[in-house]
C-alpha cells in the first residue's frame, strides 16, 4: 500500500499522536493521584542515568511522574506507543516501519526499567488502559511504594547511579 503521507507531514502527525496521548494519560493520572491523596510527585523532572552505554540519548529520561526522596519513577504507557499487547497495532499503511518502530519503543521501555531499578530505583509502569480503572492503579501505586523502602535500604550504595535535575 502506498504511504499516504509525506516524510514531514507524517512526523507531524506522529507529534500530535505523541503529545495528545501523553496529555490524556497524565490528566487521568494526575485526578487519580489528586482523589486518592498521594502526593510527594513532581513532574517533568529529568533523571540522567550514569555509566557506559545508557539505553537512551546522554543517559536522559522524563518519567511521566517522578517521587525524588522515594526514588520513584512513574510511566504511563500509551497502548499505542508502548505496544500493548491488548489494543496496540500496527498500522497497515509503512507495516515494516511501524513494527520496527514499535519494537525500538518496547526494547527502550525494558532497558530503561532495568537500569533504574539496577540503580535503586522503583519503576512503575501503568498501562494507559489502566487507568481506567482506578482501583487497580491506586492498588499499583501502594505496592511500588511499599517496595520503594525496600529498594533504598538494599541499594543504598547505588544511588549515585542516578541524577535528577529540574527544568529551568
Ligand atoms: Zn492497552
Amino acid at each position: 500500500m502506498a504511504d499516504i503521507f509525506t516524510t514531514s507531514k507524517r512526523s507531524q502527525l506522529m507529534a500530535s499522536i505523541r503529545s495528545q496521548g501523553n496529555l490524556s494519560t497524565e490528566q487521568r493520572m494526575l485526578s487519580i493521584l489528586r482523589a486518592n491523596k498521594m502526593r510527594g510527585w513532581r513532574r517533568h523532572i529529568r533523571l540522567t542515568l550514569r555509566g557506559p552505554n545508557p539505553p537512551v540519548q546522554h543517559g536522559h529520561l522524563r518519567p511521566d511522574f517522578v517521587w525524588k526522596r522515594e526514588r520513584l519513577a512513574l510511566f504511563l504507557d500509551g497502548c499505542f506507543w508502548h505496544g500493548c499487547r491488548r489494543h496496540g497495532h500496527i498500522p497497515l499503511t509503512r507495516s515494516a516501519f511501524w513494527s520496527a518502530k514499535l519494537e525500538r519503543n518496547m526494547e527502550r521501555d525494558r532497558a530503561v526499567s532495568r537500569a533504574l531499578r539496577k540503580a535503586g530505583w522503583t519503576v512503575v509502569r501503568i498501562w494507559e488502559h489502566d487507568l481506567k480503572d482506578e482501583a487497580n492503579t491506586v492498588h499499583k501505586m501502594f505496592k511500588a511504594f511499599a517496595r520503594t523502602a525496600r529498594n533504598r535500604s538494599v541499594r543504598s550504595n547505588q544511588h549515585r547511579r542516578v541524577s535528577c535535575s529540574s527544568d529551568p
